[in-house]
């Protein structure tokens, strides 16, 4: 006889009884355990989930991403290449990327990068011949990687560290922790951290002032750095983020495109935070590849032609004419100014296109 599985206590009760026994936990903690589980337990995206995301507002997006794949394959010499892609979500920019590929001559072998077996499945829909990995270390050591990430990094965690008043050996810098009390999460200061783990220029900041960090962030990028600087390849991530460093609290909490409190019902909310691309641009450097940008969205798009392919698609289809241009301008307008993308390449790999002076 079988028995039925006993059902898993909702993630809030598991958090807050961990909280309970073993006392706050890191912000990173608590956002890596509420992200799993959202990912894991829904499709997140477009006009009846929680936000919608470039590749999913036009096709245009991953063409365009597709062209400039093609295009820096084409330059460095038509090498076998893999597309690889972080959080491919429902596998849409893959598909249109490899369409546009395809015209090119070039159709590589897919490796997605996915937790989610929700998002697995959604994938294999659009993408049947892609191979999955749960993270980056279990990629192929033999493939020249094209990498892409579109809001990947934003999803990783971060650690929060911030300002009481100054006058301890820690200069006044803490963990940030997760407390919980009686069913509600709340953030406290935590440990005191060694004061050279900030940069110097903000270790004076005024009290209450936050600095994030994300080390998972920094070591996928450092991973897939050192193989890009090995044996050649490239990587493009699109994200909205900053030029690093700053002090801001930017950990986010969006559910039915609105947004909601980060502490509040842990795994029914998207939790994200502002990517620092200074940072990220530093790790790929760090690890012996070339790091390109960061450029704004809205500039690397029209660098790779967004005008005239919305204008080639309005004109093949009259009927959709304005709903193409309304597409073309939501990627280009304060999304396009929001998000920037981030390019990394083989020393002896040619610049990138949208990257130039
Ligand atoms: N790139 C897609 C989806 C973005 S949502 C798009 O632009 O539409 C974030 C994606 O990252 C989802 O596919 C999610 O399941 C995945 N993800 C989040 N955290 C992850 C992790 N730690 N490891 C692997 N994938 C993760």
């Amino acid at each position: 006889m079988t028995e039925a599985p006993i059902p898993e206590a909702p993630l809030a009760d598991r958090l807050a009884r961990a909280i309970t026994l073993a006392g706050p936990m890191p912000v990173s903690q608590f956002m890596a355990a509420a992200n799993a589980h959202y990912y894991a337990t829904r499709d997140p995206l477009g006009t009846t989930g929680d936000f919608t995301t470039a590749p999913e507002i036009s096709q245009m997006f991953g063409e365009l991403v597709g062209l400039w794949c093609a295009d820096l394959w084409d330059r460095a010499g038509r090498p076998d290449v893999a597309w690889v892609e972080l959080g491919p979500g429902r596998g849409t920019l893959a598909a249109d990327a490899l369409r546009a590929m395809a015209k090119s001559g070039l159709t590589p072998p897919v490796h997605f990068v996915e937790t989610s077996p929700l998002l697995r499945a959604a994938q294999a829909e659009r993408v049947p011949q892609a191979t999955w990995h749960d993270t980056v270390d279990t990629l192929p050591d033999d493939i020249l990687p094209i990498v892409v990430a579109n809001e990947f990094f934003d999803a990783l965690p971060i650690r929060q560290l911030i300002r009481r008043g100054a006058g301890d050996a820690s200069g006044g810098w803490h963990e940030r922790l997760v407390a919980c009390q009686d069913t509600l999460f709340l953030p406290i200061a935590g440990k005191p951290v060694p004061v050279d783990v900030l940069p110097e220029p903000l270790r004076d900041a005024p009290a209450g002032s936050v600095l994030e960090i994300s080390p998972a962030s920094v070591g996928v990028m450092a991973s897939l750095a050192r193989r890009i600087a090995g044996k050649g390849g490239a990587m493009l991530v699109f994200d909205y983020g900053y030029e690093g460093p700053a002090l801001a609290d930017t950990l986010q909490a969006v559910r039915g495109h609105a947004f909601a409190n980060p502490f509040d019902a842990p795994g029914d909310n998207d939790l994200s935070a502002h990517v620092d691309f200074t940072t990220l641009a530093a790790a790929a450097q760090g690890a012996g590849a070339v790091a390109w940008g960061p450029v704004t969205q809205r500039d690397l798009l029209g660098q790779l032609g967004i005008d005239s392919r919305a204008s080639a698609l309005a004109r093949s289809a009259p009927d959709k004419a304005e709903a193409i241009l309304a597409d073309r301008a939501r990627l280009m307008g304060d999304m396009g100014t929001l998000f920037r993308a981030l390019a990394v390449t083989h020393r002896d790999w040619p610049m990138p296109a949208g990257f130039g002076a």
